[in-house]
């Protein structure tokens, strides 16, 4: 699960992360409020933020033609004029892809005159089975193009996860920023923040970029998370209730978010080929022998090993969601899974939707000859795929045959 930057900032903030003071707002009339607030406590520059999940706000466009999902404003009016043209309206970045995203929550925060830009960055090392802590002097920029042109400006750190994070290794941390007196301090201890909400929120990864040296009000230089991004792990997220009311479901697919209601798993593709598989292995080989025998797969969905009849008419009603979708491959290996379940299920989502499209069925294993049985006798026009080659390539015909 994703959360969003003001979010990210808030669970930051409980760690003792220093993070620019903000306000999210959803109306015009409550971004005025927050910037009138925060000039008003002697800061002259606010920036307003649309939240959305995809990075690269800062140079995207809105559909409208406005430019910028991250702007800067030096007076009121110019806020209430940027908040206008964001809210409601649809951001396209590199990371959206060409729908974009719809803003509906912007962040009015203090912004201050940034000296310097850094990356900090934690996740799970796979490799190492550690947690790895990464800074580097090059932040605002995508950090793979670093990694790609400047691999040695990337610092790395791993932490032992039965010691913790020790001192010694925030403090080389900072020094390789080139930081020095009272902003080494404050990169120690926002290090250690950074570090502590990623172990105690059970993220998947925290990113802070760019992580800033700004000018403060007082005159003094301050280190600052100016942006914020947090992906947490679903598997642990029982643990935390309070990250769990984050979730902003109008960021997930739609048809995505109805399939966890059901316990299935669906990713959708943009082929035209729609499967329901049972097992994920087996999602994934007829997604290959899809596409391996002309066809391309509409979806990935795994229904489980176990699932119901219920389950079935529910994953029928997903696949037939999607517009692009022009036939239908059900692939069934039961194992634990009752061939007549599925083939029950089949019969029954098939009447209740009207569906019009090919229907190419293979099912193997368990009470496989019961659940023929069922489907034969239904009287619908179901396919028969007697393997998982034959089956694809019945398929891709019936949908090129369309
Ligand atoms: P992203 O483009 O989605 O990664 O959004 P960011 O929050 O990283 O903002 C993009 C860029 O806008 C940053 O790299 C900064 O250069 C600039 N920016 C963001 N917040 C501030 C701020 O508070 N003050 C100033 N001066 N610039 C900011
Ligand atoms: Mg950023």
């Amino acid at each position: 699960m994703n959360i969003h930057e003001y979010q990210a900032k808030q669970l930051l903030h409980q760690y003792g992360v220093a993070v620019p003071s903000g306000q999210p707002c959803t109306t015009v009339a409550e971004a005025e409020i927050a910037a009138r607030n925060i000039f008003g406590s002697g800061h002259g520059l606010v920036v307003i933020k649309s939240q959305i999940h995809a990075g690269g706000r800062g140079k995207g466009t809105f559909k409208s033609g406005f430019k910028g999902g991250v702007k800067l404003a030096r007076s009121v009016e110019e806020v209430v004029d940027i908040a206008g043209k964001m809210l409601g309206q649809v951001l396209v970045t590199q990371q959206t892809g060409p729908e974009g995203r719809l803003v509906q929550t912007i962040l009015v925060a203090a912004a201050e005159e940034i000296k310097k830009e850094f990356y900090l960055a934690v996740l799970l090392d796979r490799a190492v089975s550690r947690p790895l802590i990464m800074a580097s002097t090059e932040g605002g920029v995508e950090i793979e193009e670093v990694a790609h042109h400047s691999p040695e400006k990337i610092f790395k750190e791993w932490v032992d996860p039965a010691v913790g994070l020790m001192p010694y290794q925030t403090r080389k941390l900072a020094a390789s920023l080139g930081l020095k007196g009272d902003l080494f301090n404050q990169a120690c201890k926002l290090i250690a923040g950074v570090y502590k909400t990623w172990w105690e929120s059970d993220a998947a990864m925290v990113e802070i970029n760019p992580l800033c040296v700004v000018g403060t009000p007082s005159g003094k230089d301050a280190l600052v998370a100016v942006d914020a991004k947090i992906g947490l792990d679903d598997n642990a997220l029982y643990r935390h209730p309070e990250i769990v009311k984050m979730r902003d479901l109008a960021e997930e697919s739609p048809l995505e978010v109805e399939a966890s209601k059901h316990a299935l798993n669906y990713i959708k593709l943009d082929g035209n080929i729609a499967c329901l598989v049972n097992g994920a292995g087996l999602a994934m080989a007829t997604m290959d022998i899809i596409q391996h025998s002309g066809g391309r797969p509409a979806n990935f969905l795994d229904v489980g090993g176990g699932a119901s009849k219920d389950q079935v008419t529910a994953a029928f009603r997903i696949i037939l969601s999607d517009a692009s979708v022009e036939g239908i491959f059900v692939n069934i290996f039961g194992g634990i899974m009752d061939c007549n379940v599925i083939a029950t299920g089949i019969v029954a989502a098939v009447r209740e939707t009207g569906l019009k499209l090919p229907l190419v069925v293979r099912l193997e294993g368990n009470n496989v000859a019961i659940g023929k049985q069922t489907l034969a006798q239904s009287g619908l026009t179901i396919i028969n795929g007697d393997t998982m080659a034959d089956a694809a390539l019945k398929v891709v015909a019936a949908v090129a045959n369309r």
